[in-house]
């Protein structure tokens, strides 16, 4: 499997048409969205390439290259706006609803911290809300699984879902995974189609 950074784009109009099947993934800030994105593709370093400083509110193409064809992977900016960042929460809004619009779009996966599964913010409800609009399926993740024992972590995920289930959203499954401990990564990478 080859990954590579292909390009950034900051505003609506720069989003790049690539025409490949698209993986998108979204969370708050430090949810451990770089981490995954790092583990998922065998790269150590791939997501921090392209984050360098005041450059964090873009949508970050990587591309992953399989004998059957190219995957792309895309990294949404990250959300969590204190009152006082309104201006950043409007481009971001901009941005990430003008990416997810794009027909290429194939899957979104919702990353959260676990430790923040139950119960979600209310930002995190919104988001998945409208991601459950879209055409896209929608994996949620809960990230840092090894800050709980397996059993622990179970019942975080089972409240996180009955926390959806709550406000109407069924989801077809969720995926806990740890980069520390590699937990759920390989899996994870199969059900995306990224090989192993
Ligand atoms: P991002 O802001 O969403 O891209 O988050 P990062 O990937 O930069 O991770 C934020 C913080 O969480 C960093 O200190 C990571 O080392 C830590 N982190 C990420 N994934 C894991 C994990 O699976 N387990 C633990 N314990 N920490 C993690």
């Amino acid at each position: 499997m080859q990954s590579s950074y292909i390009t950034s784009a900051q505003r609506a109009h720069q989003l790049p048409d690539l025409g490949a099947p698209e993986i998108a993934m979204v969370g708050r800030s430090n949810c451990g969205k770089s981490s995954l994105l790092n583990a998922l593709t065998g790269r150590r370093n791939l997501a921090r390439a392209s984050s360098t400083p005041g450059r964090t509110q873009m949508v970050n193409f990587f591309a992953i290259d399989r004998p059957d064809g190219r995957i792309i992977l895309a990294d949404l900016p990250g959300y969590g706006f204190s009152a006082s960042g309104r201006e950043a929460r409007r481009h971001w809004q901009e941005l990430v609803s003008a990416y997810l619009k794009r027909p290429t779009l194939k899957q979104v996966l919702f990353l959260i911290d676990i430790r923040r599964a139950d119960p979600p913010g209310d930002e995190d409800l919104e988001l998945l809300n409208s991601l459950a609009a879209g055409r896209a399926a929608v994996l949620p993740v809960l990230t840092k699984a090894d800050k709980y024992s397996a059993s622990a972590a179970k019942v975080q995920m089972r409240k996180f879902i009955d926390h959806l289930e709550a406000i109407g959203l069924a989801v077809p499954g969720v995926a806990v995974t740890s980069v520390l401990k590699q937990t759920g990564i390989a899996d994870l990478r199969r059900d995306l189609g990224l090989g192993d």
